[in-house]
Order: C-alpha cells, then sequence, then structure tokens
C-alpha cells in the first residue's frame, strides 16, 4: 500500500511496503526497463506541524545498455529515501520534498517512489572498465578484436608536420 491515510498516520507510524511492477503506469516515460518490481519498504511518520517523513528503500533490476559497446548489462538499483511531504510550499527546498496538498486526507508514495528511482538510475553504464566500445568508423565491437580501419591520424600530429616543414625551410 502506497496511499496512507492520514488519520492511521495520526496514531502513528505505518509500515510503508509494496512491489510496484516495472510495467507499472508509474514508471511510464522513465526511460528505463525494469527487469524486476520495484521493491519498496520503509516507514513513514507524523513530523507535526503538517509534514510527514517518510524513510525507505527501493531495489529493483533494470535492463542497462553498455554506452561504449552498447551491450546489454542488467544493473542493480537500489535507493535510500529520505523524503518529506509538507502542506507548506515554503519547505519545499530539497528535491526530495513534495507538496501535500491543504485538503489532503491520505499520503500518496508513488510520485515520490518514481522520482526517487529516476534519481537512483545510474546514467552512465559500462559492461566493464575497460570495455574498447565500438569502433566509431566501422561500429565492430573492438572488445572482439581490432578491425581493419587505418589508424586514426592524431590532430596534434599536423602542427608537428607544420613546424617541422617551417624549421627545415
Ligand atoms: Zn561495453
Ligand atoms: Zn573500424
Amino acid at each position: 500500500m502506497l496511499q496512507i491515510d492520514l488519520r492511521e498516520l495520526a496514531r502513528g507510524p505505518v509500515d510503508t511496503r509494496a512491489d510496484v511492477p516495472g510495467t507499472d503506469p508509474l514508471f511510464e516515460g522513465v526511460n528505463v526497463e525494469l527487469s524486476e518490481p520495484v521493491r519498496v519498504a520503509g516507514r513513514l511518520q507524523d513530523a507535526g506541524d503538517g509534514r510527514f517523513y517518510w524513510r525507505g528503500s527501493l531495489t529493483t533490476r533494470m535492463a542497462g545498455q553498455c554506452r561504449r559497446c552498447l551491450a546489454p548489462v542488467p544493473v542493480a538499483v537500489t535507493a535510500h529515501v529520505d523524503a518529506l511531504f509538507s502542506r507548506d510550499p515554503d519547505a519545499l527546498e530539497d528535491p526530495s520534498s513534495y507538496l501535500l496538498a491543504p485538503d489532503a486526507t491520505a499520503i500518496d508514495l508513488r510520485p515520490a517512489v518514481r522520482e526517487e528511482l529516476l534519481l537512483a538510475v545510474p546514467q552512465w553504464v559500462v559492461c566493464r572498465d575497460d570495455c574498447r566500445g565500438l569502433c566509431p568508423r566501422c561500429g565492430k565491437d573492438l572488445n572482439a578484436g581490432p578491425c581493419s580501419c587505418p589508424p586514426a591520424v592524431d590532430q596534434r600530429w599536423h602542427g608537428l608536420v607544420a613546424l617541422r616543414d617551417k624549421l627545415r625551410d
């Protein structure tokens, strides 16, 4: 359950636990292929003055892709969440804070789950640290061996060649 009734919170902290399928509309447009449900854990509590703290974690796995060679890379995603829900718009400086409508009768953790997941997704995935990537010219996977493209000419050499010619004159 990710919608917690404020009357329930008034009685004490509430454990938040849910598995949200990777195909849930909540994750539409996140541009990440989740290969496992997002496991949500944590505890929500009333901190007074219309503020509520949610401390928890999200764990899942995503189907990533190596940025150098485009090979599929399974990636474990874990996020520790420290979120604030507040009725006061001025209290929302932190990126992990969410506005609660004045007439809200429940706290919906789902938008926070989406946001926190997005923050936790690695932007740069490589299959291994020394991945050689693809040849920018022929597209061959250089992890499988060198391609037959002529070696690239380093632009810096042009300057040296010109200098050498000048010194010769
Ligand atoms: Zn790679
Ligand atoms: Zn090549």
